[in-house]
């Protein structure tokens, strides 16, 4: 929201009296030394606010209630085993399991390999445009409960294409259902194309292009699937061609491959986030770097536990990445198949870590939209309704 204008002075000159307040800074014509600051919104820095006084025991509902950002869910990993039986009787699909009990039982999975596997099998029942309309509707209707106003969603059309389904299917399918969460729900969304990193980096640059009919129906690509032995650089060709196309850019890396993927995903591919990340601590350089870049991290605890990437949740990396001043995010990942949605993540976290309390809440959900891509004006309306969460609680 903007509000007025407040001042000119040179660019590094932001009113001291006015700190915790957010502009956005824009060049006057007629002085090339100046700067105009507009005020868009009463934001009050981190330190303004008096977290000491929201009690440990009023986080749960704080977390839930509060507005959110989810920016690391892959919309097939959102496919409950009811839908899936569902699509599977609509298309006369047959599946490998009798009954919905018997494949959630078969949910057990041991590493990323293995949940990949059943994944794909799941996937098998979308083959109409209904059916990624209808999947991605479940995920919002379930988003909207859990407060998220804005969602950025990975979908692999590669899983699709491989079966025979259009990729044209897919896109439109997921972007119908992204306007309908709009318009009836009040969330934002937006597609992130994401490239199956086992499979061949011409195998990705041909999807790139059967997807350019469509481009206007995603923001951007990603990378995914399994880590180890797929290094990030397996697939610069195809990230230079779209950042060419002026696409944004993210990459899992980091979660089972090793801190040197966070590195060649950065440098390599010109990465705007980190999918995971979080064997970052495993360098301190690292650390340091994406600390001084802001570089988010969309982090992803449950998932984390599920896929055996840590043992137990008080032994997540989280905490050490919010203390080194990583930009890191909270995130469900495959919420059908983890065992949790994005509010179930949030509590898991803070019941399993009393260190984390309401300035550590405050700063992931803050940090959910800051990492989101968005407007400037779209994250302070955002921040300014999170504050006043917080502000109300305080
Ligand atoms: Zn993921």
């Amino acid at each position: 929201m903007n509000i007025g204008l407040c001042g000119i002075g040179p660019e590094d000159a932001r009113p001291a009296c006015l700190a915790g307040w957010r502009f956005i800074p824009f060049r006057i014509l007629s002085g090339a030394e100046s700067v105009r600051y507009t005020l868009v919104s009463s934001i009050p820095s981190l330190t303004a606010m008096d977290f000491d006084a929201i009690s440990r025991n009023r986080l749960p509902e704080l977390l839930c209630q509060a507005p959110k950002a989810e920016l690391h869910i892959h919309i097939e990993g959102s496919l409950e085993p009811e839908l899936i039986f569902k699509l599977a009787q609509r298309n006369g699909v047959e599946l490998a399991y009798p009954s919905v009990d018997a494949l959630r039982a078969a949910y057990a999975f041991s590493d990323l390999q293995s949940f990949l596997d059943i994944y794909y099998a799941g996937a098998s029942v979308l083959l109409q445009e209904q059916d990624f309309v209808d999947m991605a509707w479940a995920y919002f209707e379930r988003a909207a409960v859990d407060h998220v106003v804005h969602a950025e969603l990975f979908f692999d059309p590669q899983t699709h294409i491989a079966r025979g389904v259009d990729i044209g299917v897919v896109i439109r399918g997921l972007h119908q259902a992204c306007q309908r969460a709009q318009s009836e729900l009040g969330i934002s969304a937006s597609l992130i194309l994401c490239f199956l990193r086992h499979l061949s980096e011409d195998d990705a640059l041909a999807t790139l292009e059967a997807a350019l009919p469509f481009c206007e129906l995603f923001i951007g690509v990603g990378l995914d699937s399994s880590e180890r032995g797929h290094p990030p650089e397996k697939f610069a060709r195809v990230f230079a061609r779209a950042r060419e196309l002026g696409l944004k850019l993210v990459a899992h890396a980091g979660e089972e491959g090793p801190p040197a993927y966070i590195e060649s995903s950065l440098d390599g591919l010109k990465v705007q986030r980190i999918d995971h990340g979080v064997r970052c601590v495993e360098s301190a350089a690292l650390l340091k770097r994406l600390a001084a870049e802001r570089m988010p991290l969309t982090v992803c605890p449950l998932s984390n536990i599920k896929l055996r990437v840590f043992r137990t949740m008080t032994e997540h990396s989280l905490p050490a990445l919010l203390e080194a001043g990583l930009c890191v995010t909270i995130n469900s990942d495959d919420p059908a198949y983890f065992g949790g949605y994005l509010n179930d993540n949030f509590i898991a976290v803070f019941d399993a870590l009393p260190q984390l309390g309401a300035r550590e809440a405050y700063q992931l959900l803050r940090n959910s939209f800051e990492a989101s891509f968005v407007s400037d004006e779209a994250k302070a309306k955002w921040i300014a309704q999170l504050d006043a969460v917080f502000s109300a609680a305080s």
